[in-house]
């Protein structure tokens, strides 16, 4: 198994992690009901996607 050798100092950690924060993820208005969801998904709402249903949601 590989050790390391030199102990990572905290600066040097941190500095590596400053890329590790999460965006918010991105939603947008679903044309058919109004609802939030994501980009290039089918709404969870009403089933559509490009204009016409192609999911039946139950109730
Ligand atoms: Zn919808």
């Amino acid at each position: 198994m590989a050790v390391p050798k030199q102990r990572t100092a905290k600066s040097r950690r941190d500095r590596r992690r400053s890329h590790h924060a999460l965006k918010p993820k991105n939603l947008v208005q679903c044309s058919n009901c109004g609802e939030m969801r994501l980009p290039h998904r089918v709404c969870p709402n009403c089933g559509h996607y490009k204009g016409r249903e192609v999911v039946v949601v139950e109730e």
